[in-house]
């Protein structure tokens, strides 16, 4: 068969209307940009969802957890104003598409899951994009990582009722932390978390909804 190209300018027009999608929900910050046009988000979804990957919505990715909206990835990186020499650690490993963003953005990313299936499909994208930057290890991300930090933002893609205290312990002066709260079978807030001299600050972001923080480290 001839190769007339239509599959790669149909490629183009797709990732164009992802690129556009995102802006016009609100991510503007150019390096997220940039680094969300690069990491393809195809590679992160598998099974029959794959061909919706460039669609503004989440979807299920395996041990029935989800791969979060686009937009709220990008809204989230943003809030994070990642810096090109931070440490990060993101509590919430998923497909590992977050992780493979903020390591275009910052030093180092340590990334953890409760599910050591979720960590060994991610870690094996991480090894085929060259993600050298990214650590990431089965944990109960609700304790942090302490042998890692203190971090200079933490993001956490799970829901909380309330901060958990080790990680707002486990946040540089000056840090950052963004994460939703609220109870899993409602509408959470996004959270934005500044530590400065004479505390924490806290500022709402605007309403979502993730799948739960959960204690412990799972079986699969
Ligand atoms: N950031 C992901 C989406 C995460 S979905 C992505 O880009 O695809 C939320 C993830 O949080 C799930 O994979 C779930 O297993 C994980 N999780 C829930 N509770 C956790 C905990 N206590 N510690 C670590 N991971 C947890």
């Amino acid at each position: 068969m001839i190769d007339i190209g239509d599959d790669d300018g149909s490629d183009a027009e797709r990732k164009m209307r992802f690129l556009y999608a995102l802006r016009s929900r609100g991510v503007t910050d150019t390096r997220v940009l940039t680094a969300m046009e690069r990491i393809d988000r195809g590679l992160f979804v598998r099974g029959h969802f794959a061909s919706r990957a460039y669609e503004d919505m989440p979807l299920p990715i395996a041990c029935g957890q989800t791969i979060s909206q686009p937009s709220v990835v990008g809204l989230m990186t943003q809030a994070l104003e990642v810096q090109p020499r931070d440490t990060v650690l993101e509590i919430g490993t998923g497909s590992g598409y977050q992780a493979a963003i903020l390591s275009q953005l910052c030093r180092r990313v340590y990334t953890v899951d409760r599910h050591r299936k979720l960590v060994a499909e991610a870690q094996a994208i991480f090894r085929d994009l060259g993600l050298v930057n990214i650590t990431a290890f089965t944990a109960d991300g609700s304790h942090g990582a302490p042998e890692q930090a203190p971090f200079d933002r933490i993001i956490v893609t799970a829901a909380a009722e309330d901060p958990p205290g080790p990680l707002l312990a486990q946040l540089k002066l000056g840090g950052i932390m963004v994460l939703p709260v609220g109870q899993s079978d409602t509408v959470q807030s996004l959270i934005k978390v500044r530590r400065g001299e004479k505390g924490f600050d806290y500022e709402e972001l605007r309403p979502v909804r993730f799948v739960p923080l959960v204690e412990g480290i799972a079986q699969d």
